[in-house]
Order: C-alpha cells, then sequence, then structure tokens
C-alpha cells in the first residue's frame, strides 16, 4: 500500500485480497452490516431471531461433554437468565466466564434446548458502569486471518489520512439532495446510534446514495470521455449518392417500415460524418435489421469504400451471404464470402479480392478479422448480434482499416438502464417495431408427459405443407451431450414419421453439410429440421410455423426469445412448443412464465435484468469486470438517469469538476472501455 499509513507486508497481503490496495479503497470498503453495542437489553426482553446485547453476572459456568464438549455458562440479570455456550473455547475464555464475573454478551438470542441461548456470542468483561459505545460497530467483508478489529483499524486511519473533500459543488447537491461525501463515508462506517439501522442495511439511507451516485457518474463519466475521444478521430466521411440504394430500394418485394427508415436516417447522417460512428442497431427478432445494415453498406461503397460484414456462427454469416448475393448482384455488386471453413486455395483467394479492392463487401465469421486479411480501404463493419463477440474481436477488425465506422446490431433487447449503464459509450438506434403482415407467434407450455400430443402436431403440421424445428436441449452446456441427444432424437422422430422429411444440424457438422441441410430446409425439401441451438442466431426459413423447444426449463430467456424469433417469419399463424418437465426449479418456473406471457423482447429483457441482474445478460463485454460494486441498475435507475444528465452537463460546462471526480473514482481502474 502506497500510503503513509504503515502496514505491516502480511496485512498488506491479506488487504489485497480484499481489492484493497490503496487508502482509498479502505475508505470505500463499505460494512456488510452493524452491531448494535450502544445499549443495554433485559435478558426478559430478548426476542428470539434478534441480535442484541446482555450484561449480567456469570452464575454458573462448565464444561460440558455431551453431545459435545463445550462451555456452557449461565448469564443473570435482574429479569432472567440467559445461557451462553461455546462449542470451541480457549482457555482463556473460560478463565473470561468464571462464575462471579460481570459480562457483556452480543449475539443472536434463540429459543435452546435449557431455555434462551446465546451460541457464540462476543463477549467482554464489564465494570459496571462501562460506557456504551455511541456508534454502531461495523462489521466488514474480509478474508481468513485479518480480524475485524484489524480492518477496522486501517479503515478509520484511512479516513483520517485520505483527502475527502467533495468534487461536486455544495450547491449542486442541495438541489441533489445528497449530504456531502466526506460526511457520507464516515457515518457509514460509524453510524450513530439512533441512526434507522434498516435503511442503512438496504442501502437507502442518503449516505448510501451519495456512495452509488458518486459511483455512477464515474461510471457516466468516464463512458462519455471514452465517447468524445472517439469522436476526435478522423474517419471517411461516406456521403449519401443512392446511386444503388434506390435501385435496391425499387426492386425490393417490401417496402421499409418507418421504423427502419428512422434508423436508417440516423444511421446514414452518421456516416457522412468524419469521426467514426460506433452505433448499435437494436431491434427485436425478425425486426428487418439485415436490410437496414445493407442500405448502410451500400453507402459505403457508392462512395468507393469496402465493407466488412461479420456474424457469430456459419449458419447466420452464409444466410446473410446469400441474402446480400440475392440483393447486390443485380446491383453489379458481388460479395465475398470468408469463413473458417473455407479450403485454403479458396480462402487465399478470397482474400487477395479482399486485398486488392475487387470486392466491396466481404461476408463471413470472425475468420474476417484473421490477421491473413488485409483490406484494401475498409470504411465500414458491421457486426451481426454483437453481443455474441468478444471486445478483443470487435477491435481486431478495427485494426483493418484506418478508422472505419462501425454498425452493430443486436436482437437481444437492452433494457434502458442496462443500455444508459453498459453501452453509453454507444449511440443507439431502435427499430421498434415489426414488418407489417407477421401473426403472433402463439406459445404452449406443454409437460414432457405429453410428448405424443406433441409428435401428432408436428405431424399434422408438416402434412399441411408446413414446416417444423425441434430444437434439441442443452445438456449441463456440454456440447458434446448435446450432439449426442441431438442424434438419438433425430433418429426418434424419424422412426416416428416415416412419412416426412427429417433432417439433422448441429454445430459439429461438416459447414458444407450445414450449408446442405439449411438449403434444403429452405427449399422445403426438409419437412422437420431437427437442431442444437446453433439455429438460435439469425436463421430466417419464414415458411417454418412450428417450434418445439425440448427441455424448455433449461433454457434461459434471451436464448427461449432468440429461438422463438425463428418462427411467426411468414403469413401462417406460428406455434412455439415448449416442452418442459418436471420438477421445475422456480427459478425455471419464472423464466417459463415470463416467456409464456409475453413476445415482446424488451419487455423479456427487462424481467429478465430482475431474475438474473445484469452481469449475465451482457456476456462478452462485461467478461471479468465487475463494473458496478454499489449501485444497483434496477434499484438505482433514478439516480442512473441523473448522473447521466449530470455527466454531460458536467462535461460540457465544468471539466475540471468531472476530472477531479474521474480522478478519485476511477485511479487505479482497469480500462475496460477500450473498444
Ligand atoms: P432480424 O432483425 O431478426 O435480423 P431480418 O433482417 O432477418 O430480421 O428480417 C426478417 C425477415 O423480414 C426477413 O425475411 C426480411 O427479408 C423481412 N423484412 C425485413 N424488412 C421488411 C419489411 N419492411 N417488410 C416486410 N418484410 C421485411
Ligand atoms: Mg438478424
Amino acid at each position: 500500500m502506497s500510503s503513509p499509513i504503515r502496514v505491516p507486508p502480511a496485512t498488506q497481503s491479506k488487504l489485497s485480497k480484499l481489492g484493497l490496495h490503496t487508502e482509498f479503497d479502505l475508505v470505500l470498503h463499505l460494512p456488510l452490516r452493524y452491531e448494535d453495542e450502544t445499549k443495554i437489553t433485559r435478558v426478559d426482553d430478548l426476542v428470539p431471531g434478534e441480535s442484541a446485547q446482555v450484561e449480567g453476572e456469570i452464575i454458573h459456568s462448565e464444561v460440558a461433554y455431551r453431545p459435545r464438549r463445550s462451555l456452557i455458562c449461565q448469564l443473570q440479570d435482574d429479569s432472567g437468565i440467559l445461557f451462553l455456550r461455546f462449542l470451541n473455547f480457549y482457555p482463556s475464555q473460560q478463565k473470561q466466564l468464571a462464575i462471579g464475573k460481570r459480562i457483556r454478551a452480543l449475539g443472536d438470542a434463540r429459543e435452546g434446548y435449557f431455555g434462551l441461548e446465546m451460541v457464540h456470542p462476543k463477549c467482554h468483561v464489564a465494570v459496571e458502569n462501562t460506557p456504551l459505545k455511541q456508534a454502531l460497530t461495523p462489521v466488514y467483508p474480509t478474508t481468513a486471518g485479518l480480524s475485524q478489529a484489524t480492518l477496522r483499524k486501517y479503515i478509520l486511519s484511512a479516513l483520517q489520512a485520505v483527502e475527502l473533500s467533495d468534487t461536486l459543488p455544495s450547491d449542486l447537491l442541495k438541489t441533489l439532495l445528497l449530504p456531502a461525501f466526506d460526511d457520507s463515508v464516515k457515518l457509514l462506517h460509524n453510524p450513530p446510534a439512533q441512526i434507522d439501522e434498516a435503511a442503512l442495511i438496504d442501502r437507502a439511507h442518503p449516505a448510501w446514495r451519495r456512495i452509488k451516485f458518486d459511483e455512477l457518474l464515474a461510471q457516466q463519466l468516464s463512458m462519455r470521455v471514452h465517447y468524445q475521444k472517439r469522436r476526435d478521430r478522423n474517419a471517411p466521411q461516406l456521403s449519401i449518392r443512392n446511386t444503388y440504394s434506390s435501385a435496391l430500394l425499387k426492386a425490393l418485394p417490401f417496402s421499409l417500415t418507418r421504423a427502419q427508415i428512422k434508423v436508417l436516417e440516423e444511421i446514414c447522417l452518421d456516416l457522412t460524418q468524419n469521426h467514426p460512428m460506433q452505433r448499435l442497431l437494436q431491434g427485436d427478432v425478425g425486426s428487418g435489421k439485415t436490410i437496414v445494415a445493407t442500405f448502410a453498406a451500400l453507402q459505403a461503397i457508392e462512395n468507393g469504400y469496402q465493407v466488412a460484414f461479420m456474424a457469430p456462427t456459419e449458419i447466420l454469416a452464409e444466410q446473410h451471404y446469400l441474402k446480400l448475393l440475392e440483393w447486390l448482384s443485380p446491383l453489379g455488386i458481388t460479395p465475398v464470402w470468408l469463413s473458417g471453413s473455407l479450403k485454403k486455395k479458396e480462402k487465399s483467394a478470397a482474400a487477395k479480392l479482399i486485398a486488392h479492392g475487387e470486392t466491396q463487401i466481404a461476408v463471413g465469421t470472425h475468420a474476417l478479422f484473421q490477421a491473413s486479411v488485409e483490406f484494401n480501404n475498409l470504411g465500414l463493419i458491421i457486426v451481426d448480434e454483437q453481443h455474441k463477440f468478444g471486445v478483443q474481436q470487435r477491435l481486431a477488425l478495427r485494426g483493418k482499416g484506418k478508422e472505419p465506422h462501425q454498425l452493430m446490431m443486436s436482437a437481444t433487447p437492452i433494457p434502458r438502464t442496462l443500455a444508459m449503464s453498459y453501452y453509453a459509450d454507444l449511440d443507439v438506434s431502435v427499430i421498434d417495431e415489426l414488418p407489417p403482415g407477421r401473426t403472433p407467434i402463439r406459445t404452449k407450455l406443454i409437460s414432457d408427459k405429453r410428448r405424443e400430443e406433441v409428435f401428432e402436431r408436428v405431424r399434422a403440421a408438416c402434412l399441411q405443407n408446413q414446416q417444423a424445428y425441434w430444437v434439441c436441449p442443452l445438456i449441463d452446456e456440454s456440447e458434446a451431450l448435446q450432439l449426442q441427444t441431438a442424434l438419438e432424437t433425430c433418429e426418434t422422430l424419424t422412426k416416428i414419421f416415416p412419412e416426412l422429411s427429417v433432417g439433422l444440424v448441429h454445430g459439429r457438422l461438416e459447414n458444407s453439410e450445414k450449408a446442405r441441410v439449411m438449403a434444403a430446409f429452405k427449399t422445403g425439401d426438409i419437412h422437420l429440421l431437427v437442431a442444437t441451438t446453433v439455429i438460435e442466431v439469425g436463421v430466417d426459413v419464414p415458411n417454418a410455423s412450428l417450434m418445439v423447444i425440448d427441455h424448455a426449463e433449461r433454457m434461459g430467456l434471451a436464448q427461449l426469445h432468440q429461438l422463438r424469433g425463428r418462427v411467426g417469419r411468414g403469413a401462417a399463424e406460428s406455434l412455439c412448443v415448449l416442452l418442459f418437465q418436471q420438477p421445475l426449479s422456480e427459478l425455471a418456473r419464472a423464466r417459463l412464465k415470463i416467456i409464456f406471457e409475453n413476445t415482446d423482447g424488451f419487455e423479456i429483457a427487462q424481467q429478465d435484468l430482475r431474475l438474473r441482474g445484469p452481469g449475465e445478460l451482457l456476456g462478452a463485454r462485461q467478461s471479468g469486470v465487475a463494473m458496478l460494486r454499489f449501485a444497483d441498475i434496477t434499484e438505482d435507475a433514478i439516480l442512473l438517469e441523473t448522473a447521466r444528465t449530470l455527466a454531460d452537463e458536467l462535461l460540457r460546462e465544468a471539466p475540471e469538476i468531472a476530472q477531479a471526480h474521474l480522478e478519485r473514482w476511477m485511479a487505479n481502474k482497469p480500462d475496460f472501455l477500450h473498444a
């Protein structure tokens, strides 16, 4: 610890185990809970299950051997007798608790075998009229070998040593109804006896609100600073020319929705700027993001730049490739396909076309950003299902151009607070309506016991010229086991449906085979497609109107929503059957209820956030970075809004305050945002 507080090396290493490296870290090491040694409760008034401090004389003390060795004492005050029981004890404790001693004991009262008791209470000798503590005693998160007393000692010294003056002006704090920073931390480490303890524990007390607000403000500031920095870099200005795009617009069998036009305007305007676009395009499954991205690509191409269009899986990337081929080749633009599964020769041929600028658009998987691929003049990167990619992968692709624009797409709808909190460094466009003519998907929850009925439904649908998916379950996150189930399921279903053509697609399939199966399903040569969750993202076969998800109770909400989005893409009424196995865990029951009751992805994501917290919802971007320690973006949504507004204001009008606040909160923090 680089500080004037002297800490012996052994303690230092324990502190760093707790993530405490600086004095300021100690200041922010806030108590988990408190013990109340500010008052004495009469034995008679003890409430089982509640913690209290009692004072009295030891009238009995013995070591019992049954059921196991323990020290049992009786403490008496003028209202009654309390048993104190210790399972592990030292001779010194035994001495301390000798008959006739006056003791203060703090612990949880409970109904014991002999009567009211405390097990392992915290005891000390009390001479008559020993003064009571004036403040609640904090209990800190700690680690083995580091006592509360030691931790507390260093925290108290840190509170003395660290400069705690406010980063925010007092009139601002008054408007925000927030207390001063130093008062807040001091209060949390040493709350006065008469404080509302429940508010401390719930973190609703103003002192807690101040800490949470500061943290949120620091987060917002740092993200906005990164956002600004990016705007200082130079990107190619891609002006709106409409040479190809008006031709495509005319050729499309549908017209764009109002929402598609709106987001497209936002994107096209971004591309005309001389700083790189970093825009997240959100839209529920089936909302039509691909065509929007295609128009963005055309704007780059019209200006003589290349486009990289990347998707997380081969199936999805190939589907995009085929779509782009269909849309763009009539315009004389030929996309190039590049994926890991290509033969070496094909790969180097594709790479050559890209490097020599002979193709304007390359479509593929992460193979696009391998070192061997060089773009001639990359102007725009489109990343589909961006949450499936890690930050590193996106960075690698950015390195392929001087400073390309980036369009990221996601069908995992992000609740507003989450977007504000974790994507504050991006601009966000939202497609908030589906193309017309879709019939809503019906969802049915069916117990596995009624599997036979589901078979009949599948048969009936397929015999009426519809197509169906049968999605196999996740098994302990193991790909091998999932594969095995898929093979078995396919075998079973082939036997059950001799009159249907049953296909199988899974992650381990050769890519050419995968492509063949998907193509056969698209043309209707396969009626029933047995699939693992590889079809989760993006797959678009409008004639498929029935989906059965086997063991739906094992899947997460986002996944269920994505899977369900594979049907309901055509005009026929679609049905999604969630087959589940009993008994259901509470979490699984909650998930199935949510997916059954909701079709709107944003609503589902919002409820998912409530169910699981933000960490899991975000995936790769968050890997290993706990960005918020104190604030909770669901509970503290209002504070977050305020922090966000203030962050923008400060950066505009009082950058020195912003700077000071960032320095206090972000010193030593890993730079998680350089993407
Ligand atoms: P997602 O947003 O899930 O990626 P897609 O881009 O795959 O959705 O679009 C889903 C389907 O809707 C595709 O078949 C696409 O061609 C079609 N589509 C897109 N926009 C429209 C529109 N405005 N009207 C009708 N169909 C559309
Ligand atoms: Mg898509």
